[in-house]
């Protein structure tokens, strides 16, 4: 399918490594702009990293990139009281929904009808809540459309972590919150 045929999509990308074979797989049908909106990443320094590497990647895949640097500080408002909640608990969903309907919002902004996030490529991540979270979030905003794709499926996750290993992408030991610092460390 040429560019040309392919319609805009919004993906919400978290880092170069989960982008890795979403980026590529949604290609095929249609032209993604990559959107990283993560202001829960901390601290700044570990924030800029992950958002230089998945800029780069984005470019080099031909494809569009936009940055929310919204700050830290609404993202904060919006999970207070749920700082002592353990990584995949309540805290996440919030944090989940949060991004996605900043995803949600830029695209409406700009007259494209799709999106979606690499977020469940993670096996560490939920993905039926994330897929229900998307569809909400486009059944609340008229004529969004969530693409429902759970990544992780039919090995993603072994192919992303190809994809990273090939690229030589850096690759965080911790989600990225400073709550999921404290928390338990990644393997
Ligand atoms: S552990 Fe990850 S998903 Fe959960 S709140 Fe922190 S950054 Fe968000």
């Amino acid at each position: 399918m040429t560019a040309a045929a392919r319609p805009p999509l919004v993906l919400h990308a978290c880092c170069a490594v989960c982008a890795g074979y979403p980026l590529v797989k949604l290609q095929a049908a249609y032209d993604p702009v990559v959107y990283f909106s993560n202001p829960n990443i901390y601290p700044r320094a570990e924030y800029e990293r992950r958002r230089d590497e998945c800029r780069r990647y984005a470019e080099a895949c031909g494809c569009a990139f936009a940055e929310d640097d919204c700050g830290a500080r609404a993202w904060e408002t919006a999970i207070k009281g749920l700082e002592g909640e353990p990584e995949g608990g309540r805290r996440c969903a919030v944090c989940f929904r949060w991004r996605l309907a900043r995803t949600a919002a830029y695209a409406k902004e700009r007259g494209i009808s799709f999106f979606t996030t690499t977020l469940t490529v993670s096996p560490r991540k939920k993905s039926a809540l994330l897929l229900a979270l998307g569809a909400e979030l486009a059944r609340e905003t008229p004529g969004l459309v969530f693409l429902a794709e759970d990544f992780k499926k039919k090995d993603g996750y072994a192919k992303t972590a190809a994809i990273a290993r090939r690229e030589g992408f850096y690759r965080q030991n911790y989600c990225g919150c400073a709550m999921s610092i404290r928390q338990k460390p990644r393997e």
